[in-house]
């Protein structure tokens, strides 16, 4: 039995919300703290059981600490931004909790993200006997455990990595973002870059695409190549690995969206001078576009995210495909949220689980890969997010 502290309360924390209420063999208490305390209050309406709310500034360091004295959480689900990610951990530092994310620190003004930051507190966290779990959603998350399990079921050795994220949705808006805009915008606008025979390769945002058929009926789809961060954690814990590379679909009318509003400057992340204020242009751009959260009840259709591997197992070539499905409708019923912020939602209650249940459970800053998958991949079954695998 755990108390919970859940920060942020956007669409991946409606949904941590609710899986974690739904466990109160687990979660005995649960308190949701986020910037803006009457989307915390929404929330709550809508849970099978009565949690606490508390409005919280996770920028600053002494009032989150403050928070945690009062509700006195074994364990933080930070589901609030990227820029959080460093006082929320010195917050829990100082108050003694456990810590997991779904998304590595980003500087709000340079759209950089590496896990170096945070791997730095790991002597830290192993000097306090404290824990933290980085990257517990689906990807980063459940695609490090995926891979995992390869390696401990149906692999001697991983060679090649293929992360292959589809959303084949459709919420009917001209131009929405399925997550945080401005994290969604400012990771797909970047520089791609893959890892191949021990270096890192960078190209040109979006410029290496192929087409990749997706099962169950899904189809052929436009895949890019993107960089995305577990690719940094997985070559560190898989040395074996040669090349590792990260692929996302969109739509034509989405990246049509985007280039023009590039070429615009919508998407810069330097303030700018309007009638004597300064404004980022994508920050104003995220209060003119649709709340992600606003897209549950109207996205149709699935998401496909999974791993392509090949390696070797007794000295033979081997290639393997693991993947999940999800629909958005079916999410949407469950949670009220639809299947982007499903599938981030509930791996971060499951990595919770596994640390409250002292399942996984070692002091310092560590990555999903570096535990047993096994109790996390029958979790997943369990709870809302089942996964397939093929051996091609
Ligand atoms: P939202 O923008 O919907 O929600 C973020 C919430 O955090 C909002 O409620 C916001 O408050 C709150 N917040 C922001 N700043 C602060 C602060 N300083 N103090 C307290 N609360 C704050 O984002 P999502 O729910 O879509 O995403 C949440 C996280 O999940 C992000 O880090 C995102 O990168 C990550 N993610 C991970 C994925 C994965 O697979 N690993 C996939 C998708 C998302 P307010 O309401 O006031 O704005």
């Amino acid at each position: 039995m755990a108390n919970v502290m859940i920060i942020g309360a956007g669409g991946v924390g409606k949904v941590v919300a609710h899986k974690c209420a739904q466990l109160p063999e687990v979660f005995s208490e649960i308190c949701l703290a986020s910037r803006t305390v009457e989307k915390c209050e929404q929330i709550a309406a809508k849970l099978p059981r009565k949690i606490d709310i508390a409005q919280v500034d996770a920028d600053n360091v002494g009032e989150t600490v403050a928070l945690m004295e009062r509700f006195r959480p074994d364990m933080v689900i930070n589901v609030a931004l990227p820029y959080q990610d460093l006082t929320i951990m010195d917050a829990c530092l100082k108050a003694g909790v456990d810590y997991l994310d779904t998304a590595n620190y980003e500087p709000p003004d340079e759209a950089r993200f590496c896990y170096k930051w945070q791997w730095d507190y790991h002597d830290r966290f192993r000097a306090a006997g404290r824990m933290a779990l980085l990257g517990s959603g689906f990807d980063p998350g459940v695609t490090n455990v995926f891979c995992a399990w390869a390696k401990k079921h149906h692999f001697d050795e991983i060679h090649e990595l293929d992360i292959i994220d589809c959303n084949a949705g459709d919420h009917g808006h001209p131009f929405a973002t399925n997550f945080n805009p401005e994290i969604n915008i400012r990771e797909v606008s970047a520089k791609g870059k893959y890892f191949e025979d021990g270096k890192w390769v960078a190209t040109e945002p979006l410029s290496i695409s192929k087409t990749y058929d997706f099962p169950e009926g899904i189809g052929p789809k436009k895949i890019y190549l993107m960089y995305h961060e577990e690719l940094e954690s997985l070559v560190r814990h898989m040395p074996e690995i040669r090349r590792a590379r990260f692929w996302m679909t969109f739509s034509d009318n989405y990246l049509k969206h985007l280039e023009v509003l590039e070429n615009i400057g919508m998407t810069r992340i330097d303030p700018v001078i309007y009638e004597g204020r300064e404004v980022v242009p994508l920050k104003f751009l995220k209060a003119l576009l649709p709340d992600p959260g606003s897209l549950g009840p109207v996205t149709k259709g699935r998401t496909c995210i999974g791993c392509r591997i090949k390696g070797v197992r007794d000295g033979r070539e081997k290639q393997y495909y693991i993947y999940n499905i999800c629909d958005h409708q079916e999410a949407y019923r469950e949670v009220g949220s639809q299947a982007i912020s499903y599938t981030t939602g509930v791996p971060a209650m499951i990595g919770a689980m596994m640390m409250v249940k002292n399942i996984w459970r070692r002091a310092g800053v560590f990555n999903m890969e570096q535990f047993d998958p096994d109790p996390f991949m029958d979790a997943l079954n369990k709870y809302g997010l089942p996964w397939t695998e093929i051996f091609l």
